[in-house]
């Protein structure tokens, strides 16, 4: 490690996001499974798409097929889970996109280290306050079931646990709103915190 040395780019997260015309961050989705993350961070992406903003969608299963499919979900696998997407998130910020990123991130302390990889305004922490019980009654993948018959150990919210945001920047109650009204909750923060026009 120490023989490292980290390069000057000669073209800077500010030439970036310049050149894209936008103001980058990471606008970070955290809850429990079936609250309604990938559904509402790809409604949104398709909604910062259709205003012109540079985006990109990194959701929990693309990620666990690929970069980090070596790591299972026991706690020091789920904390290597959420260091390594906050590295990845980081480095396409600065390549002066608006990154979604969409994963149960159960621990407040992981959800930290990913916040303190931005400066202050870049990190957006979306709590979806969807409640267990409606989640379960979704249960898009069938997990929960599996979780309550044994079938899947350490599953977020039934024997693992799940440590919601103190001061998230957007809640979100999928079970009281449509998607639409989710994605424009969070499209009103973007716009009045001026990320976006
Ligand atoms: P997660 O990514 O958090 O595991 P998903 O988005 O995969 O959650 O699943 C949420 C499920 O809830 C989907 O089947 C979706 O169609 C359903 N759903 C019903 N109403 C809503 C809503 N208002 N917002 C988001 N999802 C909803």
């Amino acid at each position: 490690m120490s023989n490292i040395v980290w390069h000057d780019h000669a073209v800077t997260k500010e030439m970036h996001a310049e050149h894209k015309k936008q103001k980058p961050c990471l606008i970070w989705f955290t809850g429990l499974s079936g609250s309604g993350k990938s559904t509402i961070a790809n409604a949104l992406d398709h909604e910062l798409y259709r205003r012109g903003q540079h985006t990109y969608l990194l959701d929990g299963d693309n990620v666990r097929h690929g970069l980090n499919k070596d790591l299972g979900f026991s706690d020091s696998d789920r904390e290597e889970n959420i260091r390594r997407i906050g590295e990845a998130s980081r480095l396409f910020v600065d390549a002066g996109l608006i990154v979604l990123s969409a994963f149960i991130s159960p621990f407040r302390s992981d959800r930290q280290i990913a916040r303190d990889l931005l400066p202050d305004g870049e990190f957006i922490e979306v709590f979806m306050a969807t409640p267990l019980d409606v989640c379960e009654q979704r249960d898009p993948k069938g997990l929960y079931k599996k979780a309550r018959s044994g079938q899947i150990k350490y599953f977020t919210g039934i024997d693992s646990p799940y440590e919601q945001p103190e001061s998230p920047e957007v809640t979100i109650n999928t079970a009281e709103n449509s998607v639409e009204q989710c994605v424009a909750q969070i499209i009103n923060y973007l716009v009045e915190h001026e990320r976006i026009k």
